[in-house]
């Protein structure tokens, strides 16, 4: 029956996090917001706005980490507990967006978004409608699918439609209850394609085109939405996959799509490619020195914060402070995000602006491939107050300048550099601990080049010694069968799910 203001409960926990890095994710991380606050989150449902009014939505428990290790087995059961017991407190629900990221490895647990959304169902009981929104590097089992009644994520990597995918998956939600009709039919279709995000960027083809063809699917008639995950590389996992699903009330329809998108992934599987050239880190220094691009940019994409690396891996900058280019001041200027180390931070703090100062930092979490790392400098910027460091200083070695952190951070903008008396549109070399690199710059950047370097998420995929994904899987077994790409329709949540997990 058509509910005329439906009551919509927001409940998710979202963080993508590496089974590869020796860091752990801790409830706090995750910077929980309960209640109305959960609301604030999302600008399209202020007060005023046309969506916030069509539903009355009530806050659970929402909380989004930045990527990192594994979360821990305690820290997973104090936040699901406490989301369950808010959810309880919210009353008869008739529907509930699901705000995840879909790439969350807890220890012990296979699977968390979808054994999560079990206890949800288990809770606020199998009518409810349920939209799950996501970032294109989760993952989606059928028992994802099965608990869920619209699923849907982004469409960009980078991820320039974050507000949009969840408005959508917020506003389809509030359609299907408003209208009323039957629930809608789900097609599933698993891909077996493991790639790094850095391989998969719809800024360039083939990804470009495989995900332009998501809005053609959604625009036919008798689909509701549709979707492509890349699926997260760094987690080994069954479900660590590619997936398609398309949601809609017409089954020919969403068969139809979501098989044409699965082909076109599948098709396009040999022609992803890094969205940069790639090489050793010294090899990129060679040719950021030789070039007369300026800035340019190297990324440490080893150990990306952003996609799950500890952030505290010394491999790199060790590399950068042993090239005899940048010993002196006046060498090449380089900045350098960026390398956590407590105990560095006090020390250049107390010491003050100007000061020279001998300290050491990073590998407290990931030693595998380099020690804490000794460096002698001088004290260029302290700051206070972020969000993610809590304090940053920088710290000049040679014509390296240095930014060491309280806690990791990932360096995304321009102004977490000139917040720091940093210039990087001047700077000679930019290197980041980062992937592909962000919007701003990507702008930026007059050159670019990323360094296949070690750490949590390595880039080279074989050498990570994956052994609990599904097999075969393109690129492990590069002379793999077809695979059977027909849509699996799968049962809403009030039925069994309509076929195994496959
Ligand atoms: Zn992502």
């Amino acid at each position: 029956m058509p509910a005329s203001r439906p009551v919509i409960a927001v409940a998710g926990l979202g963080i993508e996090s590496s089974t590869f890095s020796p860091s752990r994710t801790e409830a706090a991380a995750f910077h929980p917001q309960r209640g109305a606050d959960v609301l604030t989150r999302y600008p399209f449902l202020a007060p005023g706005t046309p969506l916030r009014a069509a539903a009355d939505w009530r806050g659970a428990l929402v909380g989004k980490a930045l990527p990192g290790g594994a979360v821990t087995a305690s820290a997973y059961a104090d936040l699901s507990d406490e989301l369950i017991a808010r959810l309880k407190e919210l009353g008869p629900l008739d529907g509930l967006w699901y705000d995840i990221h879909g790439a969350m490895t807890v220890d012990g647990v296979d699977d968390a978004e979808a054994e999560l959304l079990a206890r949800i169902r288990r809770t606020v009981g199998a009518d409810t409608i349920v939209s799950t929104s996501m970032d294109l590097h989760g993952n989606v089992s059928r028992a994802l699918v099965h608990l869920t009644d619209l699923i849907t994520c982004y469409r960009t990597a980078p991820h320039e439609d974050v507000l949009q995918t969840k408005e959508r998956a917020a506003r389809n939600l509030v359609a299907q209850l408003r209208g009323g009709g039957p629930r809608p039919v789900k097609a599933w279709i698993p891909v077996p394609v493991l790639l790094a995000g850095e391989q998969t960027s719809t800024r360039i083809e083939p990804a470009r085109s495989v995900y332009a063809a998501v809005g053609e699917v959604e625009a036919t008639e008798g689909v509701t939405d549709a979707a492509i995950w890349v699926g997260y590389a760094w987690a080994d996992e069954p479900r660590n996959r590619a997936a398609v699903v398309v949601t809609g009330p017409d089954e020919t329809a969403v068969t139809a799509g979501a098989e044409r998108l699965a082909r076109a992934f599948w098709r396009a599987r040999h022609d992803f490619a890094f969205v940069a050239p790639t090489g050793t880190l010294d090899a990129c220094l060679d040719e950021a020195l030789a070039s007369v691009a300026r800035p340019f940019f190297v990324s440490d994409t080893g150990d990306n914060p952003t996609a799950g690396g500890a952030g505290d891996v010394t491999w790199g900058l060790r590399q950068v402070l042993a090239r005899p280019e940048f010993r002196g001041p006046s060498g090449p200027t380089v900045l350098y995000a960026s390398l956590p180390g407590p105990a560095a931070v006090d020390t250049a703090v107390r010491a003050g602006v100007g000061a020279t100062v001998t300290v050491t930092a990073g590998a407290e979490t990931d030693d595998r491939h380099s020690g804490p790392l000794t460096m002698t400098g001088v004290v260029h910027a302290v700051r206070h107050g972020d969000r993610d460091a809590h304090t940053e200083v920088v710290l000049r070695v040679g014509s390296v300048y240095v930014i060491l952190t309280r806690l990791r951070k990932p360096y995304h903008h321009e102004h977490d550099f000139t917040a720091l008396q940093l210039n990087p549109c001047t700077a000679d070399v930019v290197m980041v601990k980062i992937g592909y690199l962000e919007p701003e710059l990507f702008a930026m950047a007059a050159g670019w080049r990323m360094a296949l370097t070690p750490g949590g998420v390595d880039q080279d995929l074989l050498r990570l010694g994956h052994h609990r994904i599904r097999r075969p899987m393109f690129p492990f077994d590069p002379q793999m069968p077809e695979p059977d790409l027909t849509a699996r329709i799968v049962a809403s949540a009030d039925r069994p799910p309509g076929g195994p997990e496959e």
